[in-house]
């Protein structure tokens, strides 16, 4: 079960998370135009090896492994898939 970045992480963007991740899964980063223009960052699922590395580092709880996200923030499940669908 990949993890999962949800709402705490609107308008912080704080990009601890992306430094850590061993696989580069974790996007827009910084360095990347699309930055500045999204609510959020996210976690590609099918590339996400599930070593906790971002939620450790996260300074604001917004990253959990898919089945402990809490039932309010179900459906930035699907959100983060979404980013890497298009
Ligand atoms: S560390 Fe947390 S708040 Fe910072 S960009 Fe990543 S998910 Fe968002
Ligand atoms: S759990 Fe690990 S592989 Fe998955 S997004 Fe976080 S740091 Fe990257």
């Amino acid at each position: 079960m990949p993890f999962v970045i949800t709402e705490p992480c609107i308008n912080t963007k704080s990009g601890d998370c992306f430094q850590v991740c061993p696989v580069d899964c974790i996007h827009p980063r910084k360095d990347e135009a699309e930055f500045a223009n999204v609510p959020q960052l996210y976690i590609d699922p099918a590339t996400c090896i599930n070593c906790g590395a971002c939620a450790a580092v996260c300074p604001v709880q917004a990253i959990f492994p898919e089945e402990d996200v809490p039932d309010k923030w179900k459906q930035y499940i699907q959100t983060n898939a979404a980013h890497y669908q298009k």
